[in-house]
């Protein structure tokens, strides 16, 4: 029986609240205004009520109450969805924040996490065994949306995608099952899981491989805008020959002083006497302004950029795929930096390297596998008035890159762009998605996401 979301009050709530061993609360009620502000300011969105599950029990109670009254879901695990995904108007909101517990295997190198856990949770448990596994570089994002899509870090050259390393995980499905997706069980929803985001349903405990990590040779390198072109196009040939043990990002902003600015992030995990050799020609070639690159604790080197975003700032990111790092592409970049409106912006170009790079575009979900970076324009400023000038130069500096960028988009940095940009993060995959999606989700309960519409039509005759 659908229910007018306008008319659901207290009674329905208590319904919902009924057997949980979590809490639920609506608009009025103590933790509602925090659970529904996620880490991008410009979403203010106001759900019919937050379950702030305890356990896999409160998620398939949850599920199953909206699928029964047809209401809206939407999950939030770190809140860190530039699209705000994990939040929706009129929704009920299951935020999974809470559910943090873990347990690493240190003999078999593996490790159990729940859904709440942010990268930094996770970092620190998995490294007092002196393990860890890929996740992304702000350790302030939660490990679940980060996985689902995909997940780019600092170990991917050597180890792959977050995806690549996931084992199993245990997943609350539309019709409140839960189900265990590995190799050997639910074939399909395992492949799926792996870069289609939460599509296919709620997932309850992730389990990784991990691998020994021990200091790892990292920090960045500066240069002024006047030799930004010539450092760039070292960079590229450099990266390009790089073993799978290091892995790079380039980013392009402003300093405090707004003048124009161009950092290379990297990151060694093999050998540090190793490193220092494979990283002396990309430090010596051009005099940095600052060289930062020093052996440092993995969990260090997850921290170092977290101040640059905090949680609650205003975010406008446009994003693809960039191959080719031609000279035009680095004219373009350089001709938009100096108006960029915020010096808390950036442009980043974030390595997809080595071993995340070789895996088949077919084997998961997540199909950008080619040596390339993730090309993204990362806006953010604090002022509600600010907001038209910094997204009209995000828009303009985009469309001028579109030229040189891949028709294709990491799912994950997507802002609310509509049906034909989402297709276009899942390129080939799109038609295998659409069917196992028919297959868990044929009503679209799980919606609240970069959506894979179970009713889209995929040229196979069904629809
Ligand atoms: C500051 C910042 C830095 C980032 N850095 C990187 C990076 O280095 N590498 C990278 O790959 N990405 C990076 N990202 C992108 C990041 O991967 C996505 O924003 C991701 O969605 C964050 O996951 P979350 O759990 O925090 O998000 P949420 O907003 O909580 O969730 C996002 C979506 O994931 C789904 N979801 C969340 N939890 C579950 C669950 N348990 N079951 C099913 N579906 C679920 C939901 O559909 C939800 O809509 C970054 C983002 C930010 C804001």
């Amino acid at each position: 029986m659908a229910v007018d979301a306008g008319a659901i009050g207290s009674s329905v709530r208590r319904e919902l609240g009924s057997g949980l061993r979590g809490k639920v609360a609506g608009p009025g009620d103590r933790g509602y205004n925090t659970a529904r502000a996620v880490f991008n300011g410009m979403i203010d969105r106001r759900p019919l009520a937050v379950v702030r599950c305890a356990d896999a029990s409160d998620v398939v109670r949850c599920v199953g109450f909206a699928g029964r009254h047809e209401l809206p879901l939407s999950v939030r695990g770190g809140g860190h969805s530039v699209a705000g995904n994990a939040v929706r108007d009129g929704a009920v909101m299951l935020d999974l924040s809470g559910m943090k517990a873990l347990r690493v295997d240190p003999e078999a190198r593996t490790a159990r996490a729940e859904p709440g856990l942010t990268l930094g949770e996770f970092d620190r448990a998995t490294q007092a065994f002196g393990l860890a596994t890929t996740l992304g570089v702000v350790s302030t994002t939660g490990i679940a949306g980060l996985t689902l899509g995909g997940g780019l870090g600092w170990l991917n050259g050597r180890h792959g995608l977050a995806c690549d390393n996931l084992i199993s995980a245990d997943v609350v499905t539309a019709d409140g099952r839960l189900l265990r997706a590995s190799a050997g069980e639910n074939e399909e929803l395992f492949w799926a899981i792996r870069g289609g985001g939460g599509n296919f349903g709620v997932v309850t405990c992730f389990e990784y491989q991990l691998h020994p990590i021990d200091l790892v040779l990292a920090g960045g390198l500066s240069y002024p805008a006047e030799v930004a072109p010539r450092v760039l196009r070292f960079y590229d040939d450099f990266v390009k020959s790089a073993p799978d043990e290091l892995s790079t990002a380039a980013s392009l902003g402003l300093t405090p002083a707004g003048e124009p600015t161009l950092s290379i992030g990297v990151c060694y995990c093999g050998p540090v006497d190793e490193g220092e050799q494979v990283l002396n020609p990309l430090r010596t070639f051009q005099p940095p302004v600052d060289d930062g690159i020093q052996p440092m604790p993995y969990t260090a080197l997850q921290s170092a950029r977290d101040e640059g975003f905090p949680f609650g700032r205003r975010h406008y990111w446009k994003s693809g795929w960039l191959r080719n790092m031609t000279d035009d592409a680095i004219e373009t970049l350089m001709r938009f930096l100096p108006q960029m409106p915020s010096s808390a912006s950036g442009i980043g170009l974030q390595q997809l390297h080595g071993v995340a790079s070789r895996v088949a575009p077919s084997a998961t979900a997540f199909p950008h596998r080619a040596e390339q970076y993730d090309f993204c324009i990362l806006s953010q400023w604090s002022e509600a008035t600010d907001s038209d000038r910094n997204r009209r130069w995000t828009r303009a500096a985009f469309e001028a890159m579109v030229p040189h960028l891949e028709a294709s988009v990491y799912v994950n940095n997507l802002g609310d762009e509509g049906p034909a940009r989402v297709h276009a993060a899942y390129g080939e995959n799109w038609p295998r998605l659409v069917a196992v999606k028919r297959t868990y989700d044929p009503d679209n309960l799980f919606r609240a996401n970069q959506n894979i519409d179970p009713s889209t039509d995929t040229g196979s005759g069904q629809q």
